[in-house]
C-alpha cells in the first residue's frame, strides 16, 4: 500500500464546494492541508446544483451567514484571481395568500434588521422585475425581493479555490477513498484510505450527503437524511429575466443563465431517501407544468437536460458545524440541507478561524452538533427543491 502523503495539520475528507473552499481559508493562514476525494472535484452535490445565492432566510444564522458570504462571494473572483460567475439578479420568493403575506412580513422585518436590502413587492411590480411571470397562474399576490442575490458558477468556483488552496501548498487527493477514521484515546489521527493512510491532528468531515458514513467511521452519530434532487436546464433563449424565481409553497426554482439556458428544479412528486440517482418522469411531466404555469412562454422552448442529486437534509433544515464532544480534531462541515453552495464561502472562514487559531463563534456554537441533543432547535422554513 503507498501512502498518499504522510502528515498534514488538516486532513478534509471531500473535494466539493466545502472542502475546497474551506482548504483554500486553512492554506491561507499558513496550516498545511490534504483534501480526499473519492472521485474528482464537484463530483458530488456541488457539480448537480443551481447554485443561487440567496439571502432571504427565516432563520436568523441562515441570513447572517448569507449576507457575509455575498460580501466575499463580490470579492471572490479578485481574491481567487479566476472568475466564478458571480452575478447579482436577486431572487424574487412567491407571496401566495395572507397567510404567506404574514410570514413574509415577519422575514423582511428580521432581515432588514440585520441590514439586509429586500422590499414586498405587489404583482405589477413582480412583472416588472421578471416581465414573463404570470402573477395570475402562479397563484401569487405579490413577492418578496432582494436585489444582491445573485448566482456563481459552481464548477468555476470550486476550481478557483482549490487551485487558489494548490498555490498555497495544499495538496489534493482525487480518485482516493476514505474507509475509515483513525483515532487514539479520544483524539483523531488521521484518515485511511485505500491508498494508505494520513496522519492529522485534525479531520474534516465535509463528505456532503456521505457525512453520515464519514462520522460514523469516528462512531460519531449524525441525524442527516440524503434526499434525492431533480433539476432540469432548457435550450438557450433570449436573456429576458435577471432574478431566480421561487416558490417555498410549490417548492419551484428557475433562473436564467448567463448563456440564456433556463435552469430549475421543483420537489419530485413522490420523495426519494437514500442513495439513488435515477431522474424520473414524473418530476419532468411535474416540473414542465408548474414552470408552464408560473411563465406560460417557456412552455415553448426545449428541455435539454435533466440530472438529480443528493440534498443532505438535518432535522432543522440548518448545516452542522464544528467540533463534537468526545473526538478531539473531528470538526464537522455539513448537513447543508439544500443551500450548502451559498454559504461556503463564510462557513470556511469560521472554520479555519476554529482550527488554526482556536477562535469560536456564536453562529458556530449554535449550529454544532450537540443541539440536537435536546432538540431545542430553531427550524429554517424557507426551503425550496
Ligand atoms: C439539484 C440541487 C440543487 C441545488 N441548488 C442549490 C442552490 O441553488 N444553492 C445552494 O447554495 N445549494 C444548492 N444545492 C445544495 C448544494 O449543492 C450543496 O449543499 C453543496 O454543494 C454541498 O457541498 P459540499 O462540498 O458540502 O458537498 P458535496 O459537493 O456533496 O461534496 C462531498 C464530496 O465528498 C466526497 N466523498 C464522499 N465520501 C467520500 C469518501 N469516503 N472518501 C473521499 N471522498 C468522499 C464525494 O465524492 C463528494 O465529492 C443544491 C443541491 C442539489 C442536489
Amino acid at each position: 500500500m503507498i501512502a498518499v502523503i504522510e502528515r498534514a495539520d488538516v486532513a478534509i475528507v471531500g473535494g466539493g464546494i466545502n472542502g475546497c473552499a474551506l482548504a483554500y481559508e486553512l492554506s491561507r493562514r499558513g496550516a498545511e492541508v490534504a483534501v480526499v476525494e473519492r472521485r474528482s472535484l464537484t463530483s458530488g452535490a456541488t457539480g448537480r446544483c443551481g447554485a443561487g445565492v440567496r439571502q432571504q432566510w427565516s432563520a436568523r444564522e441562515n441570513v447572517t451567514l448569507a449576507m457575509q458570504s455575498v460580501e466575499i462571494f463580490e470579492q471572490l473572483s479578485q481574491d481567487l484571481g479566476a472568475d466564478i460567475g458571480f452575478r447579482q439578479g436577486g431572487y424574487l420568493i412567491a407571496v401566495h395568500d395572507e397567510e404567506d403575506l404574514r410570514q413574509a412580513e415577519k422575514n423582511v422585518a428580521m432581515q432588514r434588521s440585520l441590514g439586509l436590502e429586500v422590499d414586498i413587492l405587489s404583482p405589477h411590480e413582480v412583472t416588472e422585475i421578471v416581465p414573463i411571470l404570470d402573477v395570475e397562474g402562479m397563484r401569487a399576490i405579490g413577492a418578496t425581493f432582494c436585489p444582491t442575490d445573485g448566482h456563481a458558477d459552481p464548477f468555476k468556483t470550486t476550481y478557483a479555490y482549490a487551485e487558489a488552496a494548490r498555490r498555497q501548498g495544499a495538496h489534493f487527493y482525487r480518485f482516493t477513498t476514505v474507509t475509515d477514521i483513525l483515532t487514539d484515546q479520544g483524539s483523531v489521527t488521521g484518515v485511511r484510505t485505500d491508498r494508505g493512510d494520513l496522519s492529522a491532528p485534525v479531520v474534516v468531515n465535509a463528505a456532503g450527503a456521505w457525512s453520515k458514513q464519514i462520522a460514523a467511521m469516528a462512531g460519531v452519530e449524525v441525524p442527516n437524511v440524503p434526499y434525492k434532487k431533480e433539476i432540469i436546464v432548457t435550450e438557450r433563449m433570449a436573456r429576458v429575466f435577471d432574478a431566480m424565481v421561487i416558490s417555498f409553497r410549490d417548492g419551484i426554482y428557475f433562473s436564467q443563465q448567463d448563456e440564456g439556458q433556463v435552469l430549475g428544479g421543483i420537489p419530485p412528486p413522490e420523495t426519494v431517501t437514500g442513495y439513488h440517482l435515477e431522474p424520473t418522469f414524473s418530476f419532468l411531466q411535474h416540473m414542465a407544468a408548474t414552470l408552464a404555469r408560473y411563465a406560460p412562454v417557456l412552455s415553448h422552448i426545449n428541455v435539454i437536460r435533466q440530472w438529480t442529486g443528493f440534498y443532505d437534509v438535518t432535522p432543522d433544515a440548518r448545516p452542522i458545524l464544528g467540533p463534537v464532544e468526545g473526538l478531539e480534531g473531528f470538526i464537522q462541515c455539513h448537513g447543508f440541507s439544500g443551500h450548502g453552495f451559498m454559504l461556503a464561502p463564510m462557513v470556511a472562514r469560521l472554520l479555519a478561524d476554529l482550527i488554526v487559531d482556536g477562535a469560536g463563534s456564536p453562529i458556530l456554537e449554535s449550529l454544532n452538533l450537540a443541539r440536537f441533543e435536546d432538540m431545542d432547535i430553531e427550524q429554517e422554513h424557507s426551503v425550496v427543491g
